[in-house]
C-alpha cells in the first residue's frame, strides 16, 4: 500500500500526498451525514494538503453508538477465545502493513520513521499480550460465600457496552489501536473519535480490525472536532477512555460525572530523568536523546526535566549537548532521522514561546533554540536549556516539544524532591549502575511509571504491568490487568443452598444470633478469608 504515497526525498517530482481514492476507501464506513461539512488536513512535514475528510455531527455519533451497541450484543456472546484469535490476526496485519502505517503516521504527525515504528511495535505487543491473557483474566471466579458450602458466589466480568475512546494527535496508531484492543476483548463495542490530525491512521487501524474478522459495526470511527464530535462520544458512551491534556480531561470527567459513567484519563506530564552519580554516562547520554526527543518531545512520557548529580554534571551535560547538536533532523519518509517535525503550528508556537520566555528571564540555550524552516515548516531544533527557574513557564508547564531543561542536584534526595515538585505524576527515569538503589529512589517518585536505565520505553513496552498517571496526570491505568478489567463490570451471582440466611424453622432470632456468633469465631480461628 505504500506506493499510494510518494516521498519527495526519493522522488523529487512527487509531493507528499495520500491518493484520494485511498482516502475514500478509508472513510467509506464513517457515519457522517454531511450536516457538519467536511474537514481538510495538511501534513506537518511540508504543510501540503493531505486529505478531505467527512465530519460526524453529534447526531451521527449517536447513530454510530447505536450501531456499535447492536453489534455488541452478539459480540459479547462470542467466546473470549474467538475474540482473542481476532486480536492475534490484528497483530500479524499490523506487522505486515507496516509500510503504509508508517507513512500515514509520519504524514499525519510529522514524526521520524523510527518513532512511528514504536507505535507499530507497541500495538503488536498489546495485541499479543491481551490476546494471550484475556481468557484467564475474564474467566468467572468462584468465591467462598457467606455460609461456606451453602452460599456459592461466582464473579463474572460483563462488558460495559459501548466504550467511547477520545484521543489526541501525537500517537495516531497507538492511541487508535492499543486501548481499542482490550475494550473489544472484554466484549464491548467501541466508538473512537481520533484527533482530526490522526484520522487516516485511525481508519487504517479500523480497516485492519475488520480484515482480522471483527464483526461489522462493532468498531466505529467518527471524525470531527473535539466539540461537538468528541463531546458527543463522551455524552453517549457507557465508559470513556480519554487521552489528552489535563485541562480537557477535567472537563470530560465532569461530563462523565454528570452521567455517572466510568472514565479513565491519560493526561499530561512533566517528567524527570535523573542521572545519578554512579550512572553509566555513555548509556545515559544516548538514553536522554531518546527520552527527551522521541516524537519531537510530543510524547506524554518524554523527559522535560533532566536532573543531574553534581558529581557527573560537568561531564554528562557537555557530552549530552554535543550529542544533541549532532542529531539528524528530517521530514523525509525514510529511516535514519533522529527527529522529525512538530505536529502543528500551535505546537511550534508553544515550544518557541517557552524558549523565548525562559531566555528572556535569564536561561541559557546550551544547544538548539531555533525554528528550522529549511528542514520543514514546523521543525524546531532539539533544545537544551540551563538556568531555568520557577519564574519560567517551562519549569512547571508541560511544553510537549523538543525542549529539556538541565538541573544540578547534590543528592538523590534533592533529585526526588525536584521530580516530585510538580502537579503531574506520569513518568520518570533513574539512571544508576546500582539497580537496587535505583528501585529505592524510584519508589519515592510520585509517578505512575518509573524506568531504570531507560527513558520511557521499558515501562511503556512492559504491557503486562500497568501504566498511567498519578496526581494531575490521570485516573486509572492502561496495560496490565487494570487496562482490561476497567472495560468490564463485575457481577456477583451467588446461589444459596439448603438453608436461607435466616433462623431455621422454629429457631428464635436470639438463638440464630448466638449460633452465627459462634460460627464467626470458628471461621476466624480456621483462618477463613
Ligand atoms: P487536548 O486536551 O487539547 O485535546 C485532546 C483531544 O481531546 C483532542 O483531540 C481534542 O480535539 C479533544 N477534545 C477537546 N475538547 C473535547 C471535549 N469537550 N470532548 C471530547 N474531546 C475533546 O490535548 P492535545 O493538546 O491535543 O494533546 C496533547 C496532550 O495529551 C498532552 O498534555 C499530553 O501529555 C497528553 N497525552 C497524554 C497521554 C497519556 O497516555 N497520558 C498520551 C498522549 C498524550
Amino acid at each position: 500500500m505504500a506506493d499510494v504515497i510518494a516521498d519527495p526525498e526519493t522522488d523529487p517530482a512527487a509531493t507528499y500526498a495520500v491518493d484520494p481514492a485511498r482516502v475514500r476507501a478509508l472513510t467509506a464506513r464513517v457515519i457522517a451525514s454531511g450536516e457538519d461539512g467536511e474537514l481538510r488536513t495538511t501534513t506537518p512535514l511540508t504543510g501540503a494538503p493531505l486529505a478531505v475528510l467527512p465530519v460526524s455531527s453529534a447526531r451521527d455519533v449517536a447513530v454510530a453508538v447505536d450501531a456499535a451497541r447492536v453489534a455488541q450484543q452478539a459480540w459479547a456472546l462470542t467466546p473470549v477465545e474467538h475474540r482473542a484469535a481476532v486480536m492475534l490476526r490484528v497483530h500479524d496485519l499490523l506487522l505486515d502493513r507496516q509500510p503504509e502505517l508508517l507513512d500515514l503516521v509520519q504524514l499525519e504527525s510529522g514524526k521520524a520513521r523510527s518513532h512511528a515504528f514504536e507505535e507499530v511495535a507497541d500495538c503488536a505487543i498489546v495485541a499479543r499480550h491481551y490476546a494471550r491473557r484475556a481468557p484467564a483474566l475474564l474467566r468467572d471466579t468462584k468465591h467462598v460465600g457467606v455460609l461456606p458450602m451453602l452460599s456459592r458466589a461466582v464473579e463474572h466480568h460483563r462488558p460495559k457496552g459501548v466504550v467511547g475512546i477520545v484521543s489526541p494527535w501525537n500517537y495516531p496508531l497507538t492511541l487508535a489501536v492499543s486501548d481499542t484492543i482490550p475494550a473489544l476483548l472484554a466484549g464491548n463495542g467501541v466508538v473512537h473519535r481520533p484527533d482530526s490530525q490522526a484520522s487516516l491512521t485511525a481508519l487504517a487501524g479500523a480497516e485492519i480490525f475488520a480484515e482480522a474478522g471483527l464483526p461489522d459495526g462493532l468498531l466505529q470511527v467518527v471524525l470531527g472536532p473535539g466539540n461537538p464530535t468528541g463531546q458527543a462520544v463522551v455524552d453517549h458512551a457507557d465508559y470513556i477512555s480519554f487521552t489528552g491534556s489535563t485541562a480537557t480531561g477535567r472537563r470530560v470527567a465532569q461530563s462523565a460525572g454528570r452521567r455517572l459513567v466510568g472514565i479513565s484519563l491519560e493526561l499530561g506530564g512533566k517528567n524527570t530523568m535523573y542521572v545519578a552519580a554512579d550512572a553509566n554516562l555513555r548509556r545515559a547520554v544516548d538514553g536522554a536523546v531518546r527520552a527527551c526527543f522521541s516524537s519531537a518531545g510530543q510524547l506524554c512520557v518524554s523527559a522535560e526535566r533532566l536532573v543531574v548529580h553534581a558529581d557527573v554534571y560537568d561531564e554528562f551535560v557537555p557530552r549530552f549537548v554535543e550529542r544533541v547538536s549532532r542529531m539528524r533532523l528530517s521530514t523525509g519518509l525514510h529511516w535514519g532521522a533522529e527527529m522529525g517535525s512538530l505536529a502543528s503550528a500551535e505546537q511550534k508556537d508553544k515550544v518557541l514561546a517557552h524558549i523565548e520566555d525562559a531566555v528572556s528571564k535569564g536561561a541559557r540555550v546550551l544547544t538548539g533554540g531555533r525554528a528550522r524552516p529549511d528542514i520543514g515548516p514546523l521543525v524546531v531544533e532539539p533544545t537544551v536549556l540551563e538556568g531555568v527557574t520557577s519564574a519560567m513557564a517551562c519549569r512547571d508547564e508541560e511544553t510537549f516539544g523538543p525542549l529539556v531543561s538541565v538541573y544540578r542536584v547534590h543528592s538523590d534526595d534533592e533529585a526526588v524532591r525536584l521530580a516530585n515538585d510538580t502537579e503531574f505524576g506520569l513518568n520518570a527515569s533513574v539512571w544508576t549502575r546500582d539497580v537496587r538503589r535505583g528501585r529505592e529512589i524510584a519508589g519515592r517518585i510520585h509517578a505512575g511509571t518509573v524506568n531504570l536505565n531507560e527513558g520511557y520505553a521499558a515501562a511503556w513496552g512492559s504491557v503486562a504491568a500497568p501504566m498511567g498517571g498519578m496526581k494531575s496526570s490521570g485516573l486509572g491505568r492502561r496495560h496490565g490487568r487494570e487496562g482490561l478489567m476497567k472495560y468490564t463490570e463485575s457481577q456477583n451471582i451467588t446461589s444459596q443452598h439448603l438453608v436461607g440466611i435466616a433462623p431455621l424453622a422454629g429457631m428464635s432470632d436470639r438463638a440464630f444470633a448466638r449460633g452465627l456468633t459462634a460460627a464467626l469465631r470458628v471461621m476466624k480461628a480456621v483462618r477463613m478469608k
